[in-house]
């Protein structure tokens, strides 16, 4: 039997996909996408997610506060995050990070909520979902403390070039890699791909957002992962079913998926 694949990021109840989530699941277990980690982006997506996770098998929910989101959210928001975090409800901490590309929130406000993440994390021992772009320098200054405190985490929708996968490789963390590494310019993104261990390499769709080649530009869903497995496979110049194995595994030594 072909192992399922883990869609690692995906937001299934927003927007147009939200209006067809539950035929979005139907296509994904025909695709072999066995789980799906939900991300919340704030408060209210972070509880919804968890809902929508506990009512289907194979579904699990993380919850934070976007880093382009943190300037509008009111002050309880961290409240009522960090108590879903401590509520045993998610299996990960974000999506939290650093944004450089949207001017959405001025920087010290992300990072301290970058910090915040980080410490109910460790707090929690949970992994924290990484959002960064624009950003690699800023990001390994703030999160240099916490590596060797032992925080565990994935960069998640890796946009960046081959080095910028240190030090959170040498960390232990995850790299997670979307549609975009199928794109054709992204010869960066598929060096860092080629040179991140296959050990601790995820793969996600970072749905509706960035559908990989060939449904590029469409609006995406869990199935579609399949496209970004088979291109890693070819990166790293193993089977599909290597990618698929080593990938999920991956994800369940992180997540600690039951
Ligand atoms: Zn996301």
């Amino acid at each position: 039997m072909r192992p399922g694949l883990i869609d690692t990021h995906c937001h299934l109840t927003f927007g147009d996909l939200g209006k067809q989530a539950e035929a979005a699941l139907v296509r994904a277990r025909d695709a072999g996408v066995s789980e799906i980690i939900l991300i919340g982006i704030d408060a209210a997506s972070s509880k919804e997610v968890a809902d929508f996770a506990a009512r289907h098998d194979g579904l699990h929910a993380a919850a934070g506060i976007h880093p382009n989101s943190v300037s509008e959210v009111g002050e309880n928001e961290w409240d009522d995050v960090a108590e879903m975090i401590r509520s045993g409800r998610v299996v990960a901490v974000g999506e939290t990070g650093i944004d450089l590309y949207w001017d959405r929130a001025p920087l010290t406000d992300q990072i301290d909520s970058l910090e915040r993440h980080a410490e109910a994390a460790l707090v929690e021992d949970l992994p924290v979902v990484i959002h960064v772009r624009d950003a690699f320098p800023r990001l390994r200054e703030v999160l240099r403390p916490f590596g060797p405190r032992g925080l565990r985490g994935v960069i998640h929708c890796f946009g960046g070039e081959r080095e910028d996968i240190h030090p959170f490789v040498d960390w232990g963390w995850a790299i997670s890699f979307a549609g975009n590494l199928t794109y054709p310019k992204a010869e960066g993104i598929r060096a860092a791909a080629e040179r991140t261990p296959l050990e601790q390499c995820l793969i996600e769709t970072d749905a509706p957002w960035l559908a990989p080649v060939p449904r590029r530009g469409r609006l995406n869903e869990p199935a579609l992962i399949v496209h970004t497995a088979e291109r890693l496979a070819e990166v790293k110049g193993v089977s599909f079913e290597e990618v698929a194995e080593a990938t999920t595994r991956n994800a369940r030594a992180l997540f600690r998926l039951p």
